[in-house]
């Protein structure tokens, strides 16, 4: 038997490669962490509630035409995906100022913004995924400027998809993050997870937050806030997935 080997382990999943194959398995933690890990909480039910809403969100785009690295749901917790070489940014897309926005810019939070913004930010913890431009994405290396417009526009599929995904389900999107990789063929490929982890959603009728704000602002409990979204999403589009 081929054994599994752990790849990688980070805040919120752990990677497991088998060999000489192209998929990996991921498993999705019962962990929360917020301020570049350095507030860290056990949280039981959350890794199985990222990796259904994920799961549901990666096959809706997929039926608009937009791939990721999702292959199957593989149990409540556990994705299989296909493995891709990771391009070290967050690409940031924003509707509406929030967070760090707001807050660079002096924009107060809540304030629609006239068209999406797109952003991109270096992964690396040590430097807590600083804030980058073109040039410096240029001067680093981390990707062409063909990969780079490949990016950007790919962001504003996924957003202006996942706006129409989440206004059925009467949910706001603020602002989200994803991550990109390259496929072996060279291609861009949508990665990563899509869960209230990485995205700003805001109720469309009391603008409360159903997101991982409520940790990181102290605000309550997380796990209804979660299984909220995944109940909207369930009860809306179980039956065409
Ligand atoms: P972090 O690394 O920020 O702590 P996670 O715990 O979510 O975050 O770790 C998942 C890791 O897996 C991330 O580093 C992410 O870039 C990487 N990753 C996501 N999708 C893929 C993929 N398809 N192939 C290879 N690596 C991936
Ligand atoms: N985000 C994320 N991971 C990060 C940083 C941000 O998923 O490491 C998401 C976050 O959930 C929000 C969007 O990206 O939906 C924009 O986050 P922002 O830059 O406002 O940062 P924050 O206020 O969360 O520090």
């Amino acid at each position: 038997m081929e054994k599994e080997v752990l790849l990688y382990e980070g805040k919120a999943k752990k990677l497991f490669k088998k060999p000489d194959s192209n998929e990996l398995r991921v498993e999705y933690l019962d962990q929360a962490t917020a301020l570049n890990g350095q507030k860290k909480d056990a949280i039981q039910g959350k890794g199985a509630l990222n990796n259904q809403i994920t799961s549901y969100l990666f096959q809706l785009l997929a039926k608009e035409g937009i791939h990721s690295h999702f292959i199957k749901k593989l149990s409540k917790h556990e994705q299989l995906i296909e493995m891709v070489e990771m391009i070290p940014l967050e690409v940031v897309v924003r509707n509406v100022a929030a967070g760090s926005f707001s807050k660079r810019l002096g924009i107060e939070e809540g304030t629609p913004l006239p068209r999406p913004i797109v952003e991109f930010y270096y992964k690396d913890d040590a430097l807590d995924d600083p804030f980058i431009n073109d040039d410096h994405m240029a001067y680093l290396g981390v990707a062409t400027v063909e990969e780079r417009e490949g990016m950007r526009d790919l962001a504003l599929q996924v957003n202006e998809t996942l706006q129409k995904i989440f206004a059925q389900i009467y949910i706001r999107l603020i602002d989200f993050k994803i991550e990109i990789g390259k496929t072996v063929q060279g291609g861009l490929l949508l990665a990563d997870e899509i869960s209230p982890d990485t995205c700003r959603l805001w109720d469309a009728v009391t603008n409360d937050h159903l997101d991982k704000d409520i940790y990181r602002r102290d605000l309550g409990d997380i796990l209804p806030v979660y299984q909220e979204v995944y109940n909207r999403l369930e009860k809306e589009f179980s039956s065409c997935i």
